[in-house]
């Protein structure tokens, strides 16, 4: 079936990557504003198809069985300080405010790219359901070896019945947050790259308007002492 879906994604993707590229460009020069109207939402229908052969292959990719990894120290701080740098245009429109809390030490033992993606995702939601003037709040822990780390946010948050739903394919909780850039598909394959790597991914709210915290567990790439560890230490050293 992944064969297929690989198969099936690349043959509609070909077309659409020239439609993605060359209909702003007609859209800017056309002046009737009926067709530029047209236009405008077969733009968004293109990227919205785009988007989700993209994913699709993605979740066919990371579902694979045979999918290699490529496990490499990665530092934490630096890794979320990127995807920050990647997101700017987004968290400057819609005045997020970002917090790395992620202490120098931290590393961990992962595929790079797929880190990429699993962040990128994660993020990506933090800002996509945080209306304007929020704060999304980044930070690991480190327990022995093994590293917990978090994307907070101070968003639209979610009822207890649809935490039990979001890593299922293509759920999306409820209709005010279908847009056209979702798909339904960035957990599933989030939570595809964290069992790969042979961590857990859960996510935590405390209902609508309470923001929501994503967490996902991942092998620390030394036993470094952090802040945590070394409190930890003391107070059992004073009991
Ligand atoms: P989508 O492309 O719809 O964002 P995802 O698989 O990434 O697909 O997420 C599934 C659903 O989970 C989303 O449609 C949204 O309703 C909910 N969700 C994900 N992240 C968050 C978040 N940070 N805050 C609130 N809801 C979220």
């Amino acid at each position: 079936k992944d064969e297929f879906i690989t198969r099936l994604g690349h043959d509609l993707k070909s077309p659409l990557t020239p439609l993605v590229s060359l209909l702003p460009s007609i859209r800017k020069q056309e002046q009737d504003p009926k067709l530029q109207e047209l236009l405008d939402v077969t733009i968004s229908d293109v990227s919205y198809m785009k988007n989700l052969v993209v994913k699709t292959l993605q979740l066919a990719r990371f579902s694979s069985s045979s999918l290699a990894f490529n496990p490499s120290e990665i530092d934490l701080r630096i890794k979320f300080d990127a995807t920050i740098k990647r997101k700017q245009l987004y968290l400057t429109k819609g005045n997020l405010e970002v917090r790395n809390l992620v202490e120098e030490e931290i590393s961990v033992e992962a595929d790079s790219l797929s880190m990429d993606e699993l962040i990128d995702n994660l993020m990506t939601n933090a800002i996509k359901y945080t209306p304007d003037g929020g704060t999304i709040t980044l930070d690991a822990t480190q327990k022995k070896d093994m590293v917990t780390v978090s994307i907070k946010d101070s968003g639209i948050g979610m009822t207890a019945d649809q935490l039990q739903h979001i890593f299922d394919q293509f759920y999306k909780a409820d209709s005010s947050r279908h847009e056209l850039d979702s798909s339904g598909l960035g957990l599933a394959i989030s939570k595809r790259i964290v069992d790969k790597h042979g961590g857990q991914l859960w996510a935590e709210s405390e209902g609508l308007d309470k923001g929501s915290t994503f967490y996902f567990t991942v092998k620390a790439a030394n036993k470094a002492v952090t802040k945590e560890d070394t409190t930890k230490a003391q107070m059992e050293k004073t009991e």
